[in-house]
Formats: C-alpha cells, sequence, structure tokens
C-alpha cells in the first residue's frame, strides 16, 4: 500500500513538474521572441494598402478593424504588430496597352505617390516616408514606423525609359515589372493567353537596365520563369521577389522553383515570402466559393477596364463571397515551412517576409499587421537564433538595397 502511494505520489510530482515546466517554456520562448520582435529592424516589401488611400475616408492614422472591411495595413496596428518598415505598392492594374492606356496608367500613378505622401505628412508623429535603408534604421530609432514605395507593375514606364528615373526621384525603390498579365516589359506568370515574348522583350531588357543604372531594385514577383531568367541574366546587381513563395511547397506559377531559388541566391537577391493562401498551400477544393467567384469574373469581364464605380461594386461583391464562403487561411507555420525550405536549399541569406496585405496576404494567426510578432515567436519555436531572425525581418533586403544602390553609384 505504502508502495503504491508512493509511487502514486513521484507520478503526479513528475507531471506537474513537466507541466510548470513546458509553461515556463512556453513563457520563455514568447519572452524571447518579444525581445527579439523588439530589437531587430522588422520589414514588410509588400503591401497593397495605397489604393485605399485613394479614398478620401481612409486615414491610415486611425485604427481600423480588418474583419469589417478595414483594411490589414494601418499606422497604429504596425506599432501595435511591431511593424518597424512596410513598401507601399503603387499598383496599377494592367490596362490598354495603348498610348491612351500608358497615359491613364501614369496619371494614376502619380495620384497614388501623391496620395502616399499625404497620409504619412498626416500623421508625421507616428510615420516617416524612407527612401534608403539607413532612413529605416533611424526612423526605427525614432519609434516611428517607416513607409518605402515600390510600384508593382512596369505599365506606367510605358514605352518611356526616362520615367525610371522620375519615379526613382518621386521616392520608389523597386518596380515589380509586370502583374497578372503580360505588358510591354516581359510576360506575366499568369497571363491566360500564354507567352507573348518568351521572357524579357527587347523594350523590358533595357527597362532591366536603365533600373540597373539608377539605382532601382528589380522585382521578379509575378513575371513567367523564362522572363525571371531573363532578368537574372541582365541584371547587373541582385533582385527581389517582394512577394513569392516556393513552389516546391505549393505548385503556383507564382512561386519560384528550387532552380530559380539557386540562380536567385547566387545573384546576392532576396525572395520575400508572402501571405496569400493560395501561394502557401494548395487550397482544398471549395466548390461553392470558386463558382462564385467565377461568376463575378465573368460579370465584371475578368475585372479589366471598370469605371470606378463599377470597380467598387466589384470589390464589394468580391469581400461579399468571402463572407459568405470563408477562405480555409493558411497558417503561420505554413508560411514558416517556406522560409525553411529556402534557407535549408540556399542558406539563411536570401529569405525575407512580404506579406501581400491588402492584395490577398493575410494568414490565420496573422491575419493582419497587427499580429507580426507571431511570425517571430514561430521562427524562435523553430530555432532560429536572433542573429537569423535579424536576417530573416530586414537585414538580407537591406543588403540587396544597399548592394544594387552602390553598383548603380559605380556605374555613374
Ligand atoms: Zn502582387
Amino acid at each position: 500500500m505504502f508502495k503504491l502511494k508512493t509511487i502514486l505520489f513521484l507520478f503526479l510530482a513528475g507531471i506537474s513538474i513537466l507541466l510548470v515546466s513546458c509553461k515556463l517554456n512556453k513563457e520563455n520562448l514568447a519572452e524571447k521572441a518579444a525581445g527579439i520582435h523588439d530589437q531587430v529592424l522588422t520589414v514588410d516589401t509588400h503591401c497593397d494598402t495605397p489604393m485605399r488611400l485613394l479614398r478620401s475616408d481612409y486615414n491610415p492614422g486611425d485604427k481600423h478593424d480588418p474583419r469589417q472591411g478595414g483594411g490589414k495595413v494601418d499606422f497604429q496596428r504596425m506599432k501595435e504588430g511591431g511593424l518597424d518598415a512596410m513598401f507601399f505598392a503603387v499598383f496599377i492594374g494592367q490596362g490598354e496597352r495603348t498610348e491612351e492606356g500608358n497615359e491613364k496608367a501614369k496619371n494614376l500613378a502619380f495620384n497614388i505617390f501623391d496620395a502616399i505622401k499625404k497620409a504619412v505628412k498626416d500623421n508625421q508623429d507616428i510615420a516617416q516616408l524612407a527612401t534608403s535603408p539607413e532612413d529605416a534604421y533611424k526612423i526605427q530609432d525614432e519609434g516611428k514606423r517607416a513607409i518605402f514605395i515600390g510600384i508593382e507593375n512596369g505599365y506606367p514606364i510605358g514605352n518611356d525609359l526616362s520615367l525610371i528615373e522620375k519615379f526613382y526621384e518621386m521616392g520608389a525603390r523597386y518596380i515589380t515589372l509586370c502583374h497578372t498579365r503580360n505588358n510591354d516589359i516581359c510576360d506575366s506568370s499568369t497571363d491566360s493567353e500564354g507567352p507573348e515574348h518568351n521572357g524579357l522583350s527587347d523594350f523590358g531588357i533595357s527597362v532591366v537596365k536603365e533600373m540597373n543604372r539608377v539605382g532601382f531594385m528589380v522585382d521578379v514577383s509575378h513575371i513567367s520563369d523564362s522572363a525571371f531568367y531573363d532578368v537574372l541574366k541582365i541584371s547587373t546587381a541582385p533582385v527581389i521577389a517582394s512577394h513569392s513563395c516556393a513552389r516546391a511547397l505549393c505548385d503556383n506559377p507564382r512561386n519560384l522553383t528550387d532552380d530559380m531559388l539557386r540562380v536567385l541566391a547566387d545573384n546576392g537577391g532576396v525572395i520575400q515570402i508572402c501571405f496569400v493562401s493560395e501561394y502557401l498551400k494548395t487550397p482544398e477544393p471549395f466548390p461553392e466559393r470558386d463558382s462564385a467567384r467565377l461568376a463575378l469574373r465573368e460579370k465584371y469581364k475578368d475585372f479589366q477596364n471598370l469605371s470606378d464605380a463599377e470597380m467598387d461594386s466589384a470589390r464589394y461583391e468580391w469581400y461579399a463571397i468571402d463572407r459568405k464562403f470563408p477562405p480555409k487561411l493558411a497558417t503561420v507555420a505554413d508560411m514558416a515551412d517556406h522560409i525553411d525550405h529556402v534557407v535549408e536549399l540556399v542558406g539563411i541569406n536570401h529569405v525575407g517576409i512580404g506579406t501581400d496585405f491588402d492584395g490577398g496576404g493575410g494568414l490565420k494567426d496573422c491575419f493582419d499587421v497587427s499580429e507580426m510578432e507571431n511570425v517571430t515567436l514561430e521562427l524562435v519555436k523553430r530555432g532560429y537564433n536572433s542573429k537569423e531572425i535579424e536576417k530573416i525581418w530586414g537585414g538580407n533586403l537591406m543588403r540587396v538595397f544597399r548592394k544594387v544602390r552602390d553598383i548603380a553609384e559605380k556605374e555613374s
């Protein structure tokens, strides 16, 4: 009897020790992650929030509810989530490739630049415009949010190479060469009509060279595989994929194959893993949602050439489908699998974060920018040390950023 009691006592004591140490371990990890997250420069290379800035009722200085259509990024929630720097995308959907279409795209780009600058200026106590790595670290020290500008789609360049320098002077620091359809620069990875140039066009080659000369980061997200290889052959500076994932883990043309990742690493570049569920994890079939989306696409003619009012109702109906058939979102762990994959393949120096918030990005447990610390927690749990996490969160991107600028300075 005595023996049985002793055994029972020892057993219970053992379990309590285990539970306490588990709890301590969990607290330690969370504390460690919070410390690292607070210390390192955290950079996200892609959000499409500026489209909201064109609407006069959206002030990114106010706090919004992302589950009530409020968007996933504002300055207050950036602070809450410990995100120091964000690239705001000047996104131009691909339209007519005519003189008139190009002109319209250019003017829209100018308007979005203005809207970003006004939003930052109106909220100077919390945010500041940044155009260099040094700016980012300085603004971080001041406890403010650093806002960079990137251009998503080279369409607004039209046929005028001189606009590249103009956009640089206006403060942009990367250009994604195309979007979901082919343009005059290159083929897209997702154009339903297939390739048109078999990679970069002759004009596209001049665009990449001019970007190298001016000091722009060339962004290879969205472009076709052949265009990717063409860019990597031509660019004298490292390139970025501002929001893409690994195709080995999720077979989607928007993602980079292992071979592309090796070539990217050889070039000294970086892939910024994005938070779009369908690029992270092959989606399970969801026929009701798929057919509702397809019907909407048809109703709004593939969202091409819509008036502002039509675009508004298309967007409204798109989100209504989300509410009716909520998407099955990927998790931070799914996203971290892509980071692990890149690290195992080419080492720690070629991977970062580019969420695509407000452009389709958002995870179950990192739904908006206020939850970014969950990323660091997951990396800590997976055994990444603070030095490695610093590289993933911004160090790698800033290395490329500096190198692109150094090469441009040498060329001029
Ligand atoms: Zn995109």
